[in-house]
């Protein structure tokens, strides 16, 4: 990597290791999480699950592994894939969930400060310190909430919760360029505003029991605190996993050879996508005799009141709705402080992802007479859009579906049935977004206006395409 500065090398060095030991974490969190609070006994002792205790141990007999044996994607090679005291085999989920989350944040470190996909991204660390955190922790929760969705049809509503938090929180910084952001007296502002207090106003109602609750019935509360916890089940275990580590390793040199023969965008782009690939190679892959996991996909979706219920989640939406568009109409002049546009920018994008995905669910359900989307992949997709903007979100949205199509033509081939849920899918595609999503927003609007000539900054070049060289004057071909 010519012109890469030593301090850049050790940044990108410590980022990679810092994304393996959050990958390893989150491999506790994806396993431990949904069966918080269930009874477990270990060394005697049987008290409720938490994220911290037991110590790890092998799920089969009980060994406690050793902290030196716990270190990331090294651990599992250094203990072959097998348990030391009953060579029960260990998922190769956790080396490549830390290998996967590794390579993302080491993919977003040089994506931002090296290889310049968001122009925003300043020149100085400093400047980009805020949004960084921020998609760091974006990023991480993304994953854990893609791991628990795939194994369990869940996803913890802390998890959106947590996101929604952290971005709103980042709205405080000033000097970022990165986050979302509106002007407070255009009509985007005046949605956002609108939205909000309808949406405030719906939770209020719904807390009063003036307006009734969807799927009241408690199976349905996904991620609810008055569900009762999932049993805990060990990470899925193939027969054979050195495949799926060789697979794991060959994914990550391609990411390696992307920085030899491409230009930084586009290994920073490669090296991403190699790290969501990894990613899904530890998760997604399940053993043929595992217990079947549609059982639970129906049971969820076969509800016969789904139509009448899905009615209530109707009522729910007229407030934001209303009130959005209310305030749309109503010339009030927000005051132009920059807080308040990030503000603004941050609910919007909350806003839009949330309602694309809570309108589908209802027309989707109103249609097929099924349970269309998962209840937690609003709230989901609201996280998203909280960080990433309102139009980017968009391009999550689109994406997403093309991403799960992938995967269920490869299900197809093997002859599996697709029962994946979507939530990892939302994840993946916004993890994706970070990069991709404004220079495909400018792209499309390039596309939309057809004259003037379309302005091209340089900094906004779709991946793979040449950087347009600067033409002589007059000169057509
Ligand atoms: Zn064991």
């Amino acid at each position: 990597m010519p012109g890469m500065e030593f301090p850049l090398w050790l940044m990108a060095a410590f980022l990679f290791l810092l994304g393996c030991c959050v990958g390893s974490f989150l491999n506790v969190v994806i396993w431990r999480l949904p069966a918080r609070g269930t009874p477990v006994t270990f060394n005697n002792k049987t008290a409720p699950l938490t994220l911290s205790w037991p110590p790890s141990h092998c799920p089969l007999c009980q060994h406690a592994i050793a902290w030196y044996r716990n270190i990331p994607v090294l651990g599992w090679l250094m203990l072959r894939g097998k348990c030391r005291a009953c060579q029960a085999p260990i998922s190769a989920r956790y080396p490549l969930v830390e290998l996967g989350t590794g390579l993302i944040y080491l993919s977003l470190y040089l994506g931002f400060f090296y290889a310049h996909w968001n122009p925003g991204a300043a020149a100085s660390i400093l400047g980009g310190a805020v949004p960084m955190v921020l998609y760091l922790i974006f990023v991480s929760c993304l994953l854990a909430a893609s791991a628990i969705d795939a194994d369990f049809f869940i996803i913890p509503l802390g998890i959106p919760y947590l996101i929604m938090a952290v971005a709103l929180a980042s709205c405080i910084f000033s000097a970022v360029k990165m986050l979302p952001s509106v002007t407070p007296a255009s009509v985007w502002g005046k949605l956002a505003l609108g939205g909000t207090l309808g949406l405030l106003l719906s939770n209020v109602l719904v807390y009063l029991k003036i307006l009734p609750r969807s799927f009241s019935t408690p199976q349905e509360h996904n991620g609810d605190s008055a569900y009762a916890p999932m049993p805990l089940i060990p990470p899925p275990t193939l027969k054979k996993s050195w495949p799926q580590i060789a697979a794991g390793f060959v994914i990550a040199l391609g990411a390696l050879l992307a920085w030899i023969l491409c230009a930084a965008k586009v290994a920073a782009l490669v090296t991403m996508l190699a790290g969501i690939l990894a990613f899904l190679v530890g998760v997604l892959p399940r053993p043929i005799e595992a217990p079947d996991d549609s059982q639970l996909v129906l049971e969820e979706s076969a509800d016969i009141n789904a139509r009448k219920e899905i009615r209530k989640e109707i009522l729910f939406l007229l407030p934001p709705f209303g009130l959005a568009i209310l305030a749309a109409c109503i010339p009030i002049a927000l005051p132009a402080l920059p807080w308040l546009a990030r503000l603004l920018g941050i609910l919007l994008g909350l806003l839009v992802g949330g309602g694309m995905i809570w309108v589908i669910r209802i027309l989707g359900t109103l249609v097929i007479g099924r349970v269309a989307m998962g209840a937690a992949d609003a709230p989901l997709m609201a996280a998203i859009g909280a960080v990433v903007g309102a139009p980017a979100v968009i391009v999550a949205f689109f994406l997403a579906p093309i991403l799960g199509l992938i995967w269920a033509v490869v299900l197809k081939f093997q002859g599996k049935p697709n029962v994946l849920p979507y939530g990892p899918w939302l994840s993946m595609a916004a993890i994706l977004t970070l990069f991709i999503g404004n220079p495909v927003i400018h792209w499309y609007a390039n596309q939309l206006s057809p004259a003037p000539p379309p302005k091209r900054q340089s900094t906004m070049i779709w991946p793979g395409e040449p950087v347009p060289q600067p033409a002589p004057a007059n000169s057509k071909p």
